[in-house]
């Protein structure tokens, strides 16, 4: 919708009463051919790929990303063209983006030292870069670099390592000396004798994107290709007719569905439970604080190797930062003191300067952790259900490939070749992907 200068300003004197919705919100209809549950990131995302890309008979495949030499399968052509997904729905028990969406600390990066990990996080990097032109919509996406830091040269060993990696399957990667982030980031705390920082692992292409637009840009253009977008409605349940999922009990009535895809974040555990499946994941609290505004300091995204730390600054000048999950299992949204303290004192010991900074906010997101840290994009033992999951503290940098892949899935039945390693049975046959533990992991190439 283009509006002149008048219409603005009429439309401010009268309140926006009359500015047509970003989206339709819309009652249950009795069937879909598809429905994803959890208007997060990652639903919203899967219906608007799978709306624009998965729904004609012959179905349109989209250029972007621009084809990568290491992998120029982005996707597939739809198996079945003859029952392409028209009817699609998005069910979220609460307001679409109230989840992990629009709670994260907004990173995008592909770092990864294996090669499952960097390839699919790279294309959804490449994803990001062209998403605003594909969404008409302004998500602020600003690649101002992300970087590791090091403090130890068994530290730099492993970084090295994983910046050559990140070479190899074609993601941005620089070693920087202490000298060079001097000059990028002169406040840091270089002397600091506990731990001295000897250099950084910097992705350039790294950076930030505002993450409720996110949401927002994926629900209008899946609204404006015809998917019903439906909020205050809770799955409850599951309609099982022999071992085949039909479709979904709501609190808003049943509703029946070909295909039914779970991307409730957080709530996988208890809602898979539902349908008889026990999946290898625990939830947990991640929490994320803000501080007050202050002038730019801080060009980039830092994460500190020193503690579970990382911080950024929002384009309003707050000081944004958080650390590890709560060591327990929980589905409580909320903080608490001891993560307050921790990521407190490890933002001090990087930065001494921001010690007199007022802390806004802070605030709580349940993340799925799966067992290997991996996630999980994949049908499921009950014909007609399928699961994204285990994003665990890194799913929003997923978001456009996750959508992409999960589409890809619920169209064809087969699953995207850059995500076939995220498959439920890597669990049963030991095939993890442990990026901590990567000294065992066969890395496919
Ligand atoms: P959500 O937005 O949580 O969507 C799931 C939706 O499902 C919710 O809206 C929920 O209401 C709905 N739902 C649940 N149960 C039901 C039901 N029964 N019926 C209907 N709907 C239901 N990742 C990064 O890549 N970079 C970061 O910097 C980053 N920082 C983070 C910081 C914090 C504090 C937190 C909590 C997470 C962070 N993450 C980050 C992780 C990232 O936010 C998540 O991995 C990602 O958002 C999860 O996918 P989603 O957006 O679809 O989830």
């Amino acid at each position: 919708m283009h509006y002149s200068l008048f219409s603005l300003v009429k439309q401010g004197l009268l309140g926006n009463k009359h500015w047509p919705p970003v989206w339709r919100d819309t009652s249950p209809k009795p069937a879909y051919d598809v429905i994803i549950i959890g208007g997060g990131g990652h639903g919203l995302a899967t219906a608007y790929y799978l709306a624009k890309y998965f729904a004609q008979a012959q179905p349109h495949h989209p250029t972007y990303p621009p084809s990568h030499p290491r992998h120029p399968t982005t996707h597939r052509p739809n198996k079945n063209p003859a029952k392409p997904p028209r009817r699609i729905a998005v069910l979220e028990k609460s307001w679409l983006g109230s989840g992990n969406v629009g709670r994260n600390t907004t990173i995008i990066r592909s770092n990864y030292l294996l090669a499952a990990n960097t390839r699919f996080y790279e294309f959804s990097l490449q994803l990001w870069q062209g998403l605003e032109a594909e969404l008409n919509f302004n998500a602020m996406v600003s690649q101002r670099g992300v970087l590791n830091l090091f403090h130890s040269d068994a530290q730099r060993d492993a970084v090295t390592r994983r910046g050559n990696a990140m070479l190899l399957h074609g993601a941005d990667a620089k070693l920087l000396t202490v000298k060079q982030l001097r000059r990028m980031y002169p406040l840091l705390d270089y002397a600091n004798p506990r731990f001295p920082i000897k250099g950084g692992l910097w992705q350039p292409r790294g950076g930030n994107v505002r993450h409720d637009a996110v949401a927002w840009g994926y629900g209008r253009g899946a609204a404006r290709l015809g998917v019903d977008l439906i909020q205050n409605c809770e799955v409850v349940g599951f309609l099982q007719e022999d071992n085949r999922c039909v479709g979904v009990a709501t609190t808003q009535g049943k509703i029946r569905a070909s295909k039914i895809g779970v991307a409730v974040a957080g709530a996988t555990s208890k809602l898979m439970a539902k349908a008889g499946l026990r999946l290898p994941l625990e939830s947990h609290v991640l929490q994320a604080f803000v501080s007050e505004s202050l002038k730019p300091i801080l060009p980039g995204v830092i994460t500190f190797g020193g503690g579970h730390f990382y911080i950024s600054q929002s384009n309003k000048g707050g000081l944004v930062f958080g650390g590890d999950v709560d060591g327990y299992n929980s589905y409580a949204a909320r903080g608490n003191l001891p993560v307050v303290t921790d990521v407190a004192a490890c933002g001090v010991s990087l930065m001494p300067a921001i010690a007199g900074a007022r802390i806004l906010r802070g605030w709580g997101g349940v993340v799925d952790m799966s067992m290997d840290g991996a996630p999980i994009i994949d049908s499921t033992p009950v014909a007609g259900l399928y699961l994204n999951a285990g994003w665990c503290y890194g799913g929003f940098k997923a978001t456009p490939a996750s959508g992409w892949c999960f589409a890809h899935l619920l169209a064809t039945d087969t699953p995207h070749p850059l995500a076939n390693q995220f498959r439920l049975d890597r669990f049963r046959h030991a095939r993890l992907l442990d990026e901590k533990g990567a000294g065992a992991q066969p890395n496919h190439h």
